[in-house]
């Protein structure tokens, strides 16, 4: 019998022991005409490497040479992609970057980005693409009709396709006329020969950053990355903006007639780092806020916060400060687990469970004790988390969770269960915290989440809290 029949992989990050987190899909570095002293392919690995958190199932980097674009992209994290030797090997002062986790297509090294595509002369473009298209399924049957023969099962290849299309106008002209027939959430970067170009669809979705390293120009997904490299942040892209970075320097063309920005939330709940700086604000900022409004909402008597680690500890930051209480890092997260290879039965998940957390059991005997995490979505971690304080003897367990309760699949680039998967699905709290295992349960409210983001309700995505979804913005038409 083979092994692999035996044993099924656990990704302990992303599976039992851990619980399942939404998934971003995603994040994008490129650099333009590096001229400093280190290699331009060493500063893409670092900017990668600090976006590793928006996508592990692969890397990949895109750059000119002499027989036009060349690509290496590999299943993986960025460091088991990119070693030294190949890293080296790279002689461009131009490339584009990209880490993916999937939400549409599945999980092949072929749907690994950037997506190159070659004409018959050799010159080619490369796509890296944040985000999830909405129309989908409509242009795919499209292109297939026109005869378009796909590679990958990813929707970055229609506007891919797309772009090739109406290249020879030009590459924002091929831009502009793509962002007319797509629609959904795409923060993209695609490079030729001469430029990168940096596009972002009209309501927002997700983010997009422009800094500069000397002369040289980046766009990044996150401010953490720009800082990782030491690069200067000049600003985000705006929803419905194109941005070109070239000989002549940057140039923006403003691509939308019916815009309204809809950042998604979950940017600040929990996808993007606390050191980054989203719409002007600390991510850590943000945070920290909520905790300290949800602390109005509770009304059990506590003794000590306890953090989620890592995901709930800038909340709990907040929450303690408000409530006066101390923060106890009472469970420890062993952080040196990678993929490990484990029978999926129940014994072997408690012991993915045990290698993953371990309590202070001192600080928690006899405590009233407040969990703190950042969001409650399948409720996992939250089972374990209360399962592991009651077991070292806590008096009592109650749940804390700084966003509100998540109930509506997301079509705009994060990977959600089903419905019937959602913990929070049935509004009966008290029937809630019982079946998670814990004393009490407290969301903070929506208006929480807009008054820390200090921003108009219209600016933020917030669907798959309300069900709400946002009118897609509209671009301005035929352009030639
Ligand atoms: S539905 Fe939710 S996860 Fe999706 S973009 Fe909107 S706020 Fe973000």
């Amino acid at each position: 019998m083979k092994f692999n029949n035996v044993l099924k992989r656990i990704d302990l990050d992303n599976n039992y022991s851990n619980g399942w987190r939404p998934q971003d899909k995603c994040g994008v570095f490129a650099i333009y005409n590096y001229q400093g002293p280190d290699n331009a392919a060493l500063i893409t690995y670092l900017g990668l490497l600090a976006l590793q958190h928006r996508g592990q199932e692969s890397a990949g980097m895109a750059f000119n040479c002499e027989q036009g674009i060349n690509h290496i992209k590999g299943m993986g994290l960025v460091d088991h992609v990119f070693p030294r030797d190949t890293l080296f090997a790279i002689d461009s002062k131009t490339i584009l970057g990209h880490v993916r986790y999937s939400t549409t297509g599945s999980s092949f090294v072929v749907n690994a980005q950037p997506l190159v595509a070659r004409s018959a002369d050799q010159s080619g473009i490369s796509l890296a693409h944040n985000g999830n298209l909405t129309n989908t399924r409509r242009l795919h049957n499209k292109l297939l009709g026109d005869g378009h023969i796909f590679h990958t099962t990813s929707d970055t290849e229609i506007i891919l396709s797309y772009l090739s299309r109406f290249k020879r106008r030009g590459l924002v002209s091929a831009v502009q006329n793509a962002m007319n027939i797509i629609e959904g959430a795409y923060s993209a970067v695609v490079l030729d020969e001469e430029q990168l170009v940096a596009f972002r669809d009209p309501n927002g979705f997700r983010p997009l950053m422009i800094g500069c390293l000397g002369e040289a120009f980046i766009f990044a997904s996150e401010t953490a990355a720009l800082d990782t490299v030491g690069a200067s942040f000049i600003r985000e892209v705006e929803p419905g903006e194109i941005v070109t970075a070239g000989p002549k320097g940057l140039s923006s063309y403003k691509q939308v007639s019916d815009s309204e920005s809809s950042l998604c939330v979950f940017e600040h709940v929990y996808f993007s780092r606390p050191d980054s700086i989203l719409g002007g604000q600390s991510v850590y900022g943000f945070r920290k806020k909520v905790g300290s409004l949800l602390a109005r909402r509770i009304t059990a008597g506590l003794d000590m916060v306890i953090p989620s680690p890592d995901s709930g500890v800038s909340a709990a930051i907040g929450l303690a400060e408000s409530l006066n209480l101390p923060m106890e890092w009472a469970i420890h997260r062993n952080s040196y687990l990678g993929r490990t290879f484990i029978e999926p039965t129940q014994n072997e998940r408690e012991m993915a469970v045990r290698l993953k957390f371990n309590p202070v059991k001192d600080l928690i005997t006899g405590r009233r004790v407040a969990i703190v995490d950042d969001s409650l979505v399948r409720g996992t971690t939250a089972r374990v988390l209360a399962a592991l304080l009651r077991k070292s003897g806590a008096a009592e367990v109650h749940l804390c969770i700084a966003s509100p309760p998540y109930k509506h699949p997301c079509y705009y680039g994060i990977d959600i269960p089903l419905a019937r998967d959602l913990a929070a699905l049935d509004s009966d709290l008290n029937y809630l915290a019982a079946e998670i295992g814990a004393d009490s349960i407290t969301f903070a409210e929506l208006s929480d989440l807009y008054s820390a983001v200090g921003k108009e309700q219209h600016k933020l995505c917030s669907a798959c809290f309300t069900g709400l979804y946002p009118k897609l913005g509209k671009t301005r038409g035929k352009v030639s």
